[in-house]
């Protein structure tokens, strides 16, 4: 039997190892779990009125948030995980062009579902702790605990067979097979495939490529409210740099922040606490009554490249090494789908992604000494 060695257990490794064919391969998921994004992340999965251009992205992000139908059923996933409550809009000005926009959108992508214009009075409805004002409602929006979704995923994955080991490695390649280090054990496998965020540049450095990849800090905060009952509230895009999305046992989350400089840093800061909560203040009925409770952090690390767009494949002059990363501030929209796209490829032979991305070479480039 064939060995897959995955680095790396966020939102692509976990859905890859549960989908991978483990009658075919003999899979094991290496993960140390510093500074993931996807553990920290309360996501909103909603990405089709996004003002970002870039036309492979939002066909990604589009079969990305439409793949969770099939994610949920094939995996059992309950709705303390997942969970299809709708998103709000504000916007001061341009709702109207924005259910123009979720209209035409709507004709390749029905999971928008119902869009429909509020009134101030059913805002409120919809989310008691917003302050009433008008807004879009599309039905299709949905929330994913990133937490929640590993744990899940990984119980899974156990019963699959696949093997689990919490340990930071390296990689190299000798007489075809690669070899995976821990401190104190050596793998070898036939395939690898890197799917560390951020990190697949320092694990892919000594190999000699260089890869177009940064780490960028993201801080969320996670409130508890008096309200016991969060279970149907909508995710809320603010009208500027902070959302409020629904946890469970009525916990709000406002996030998240976007911090360059920051890099790999994963303490929290009292500044994030300041712009998030400032940003977000004035859409609340009664700021006072959420931003007054008790409080908790989720810190992680995202990936980007230079465009802003995500990446995965294998290397054109290396079909055994793989490579999936840069999924920026939407991965949990698409990188369970991406995990899923190369279960495919390796199950199946199925590969058709030019749709969804630029070549690898882009990213990735052997270096020239
Ligand atoms: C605060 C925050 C909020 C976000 N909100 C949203 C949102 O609303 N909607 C949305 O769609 N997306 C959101 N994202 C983005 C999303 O979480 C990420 O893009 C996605 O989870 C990345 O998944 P991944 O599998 O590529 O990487 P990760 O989840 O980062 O997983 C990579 C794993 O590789 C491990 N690793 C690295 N190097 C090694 C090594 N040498 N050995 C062993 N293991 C290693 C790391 O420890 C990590 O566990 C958010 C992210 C953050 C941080």
């Amino acid at each position: 039997m064939q060995k897959i060695a995955i680095i790396g257990g966020g939102a692509i490794g976990i859905t890859l190892a549960n989908y991978l064919d483990t009658t075919k391969y003999d899979v094991t998921l290496f993960d140390d779990e510093s500074g993931q994004a996807t553990k920290a992340s309360a996501g909103i999965i909603s990405p089709w009125l996004s003002k970002r251009r870039n036309k492979r992205w939002y066909r990604l992000a589009r079969d990305g948030a439409a793949f969770f139908q099939k994610l949920v059923s094939d995996m059992k996933i309950s709705e303390k995980i997942y969970a299809k409550n709708g998103t709000i809009l504000l916007r001061k000005n341009g709702l109207q062009d924005l259910a123009n926009l979720a209209e035409q959108r709507k004709k390749d992508a029905p999971e928008i579902g119902e869009i429909n214009l509020l009134s101030a009075k059913q805002t409120a409805d919809k989310l008691p702790l917003l302050a009433p004002q008008e807004s879009l409602y599309i039905s299709g929006g949905a929330r994913l605990d990133g937490l929640l979704y590993l744990n899940h995923m990984k119980k899974l994955a156990k019963q699959k067979q696949v093997h689990l080991v919490q340990e930071k490695v390296t990689i190299n390649k000798k007489n075809n097979l690669w070899q995976i280090k821990t401190k104190a054990q050596q793998f070898l496998a036939d395939y690898i495939i890197l799917a560390a965020g951020p990190n697949c540049k320092t694990l892919l450095d000594p190999l000699g490529y260089q890869v177009d990849l940064r780490p960028q800090k993201g801080q969320l905060i996670v409130f508890k409210t008096q309200q016991g009952q969060s279970k149907q509230w909508p995710v809320t895009m603010l009208d500027n740099e902070a959302d409020l999305i629904p946890a469970n046992d009525g916990q709000m989350i406002i996030g998240a922040t976007h911090e360059d400089e920051a890099q790999w840093d994963l303490q929290p800061t009292s500044a994030a606490f300041e712009k998030l909560t400032s940003n977000s203040k004035d859409f609340l009925q009664t700021p006072e009554k959420l931003l007054e409770n008790s409080f908790t952090y989720r810190v992680g690390t995202r990936a980007y490249t230079s465009d802003f767009a995500p990446f995965f494949g294998s290397l054109p002059n290396d079909p055994t090494l793989f490579v999936a990363s840069g999924l920026g501030s939407s991965g949990l929209t698409t990188g369970p789908y991406i995990g899923y796209l190369l279960a495919e490829y390796l199950n199946k032979g199925n590969w058709s992604t030019e749709d969804y991305q630029k070549t690898l070479d882009n990213y990735i480039q052997p270096r020239s000494f």
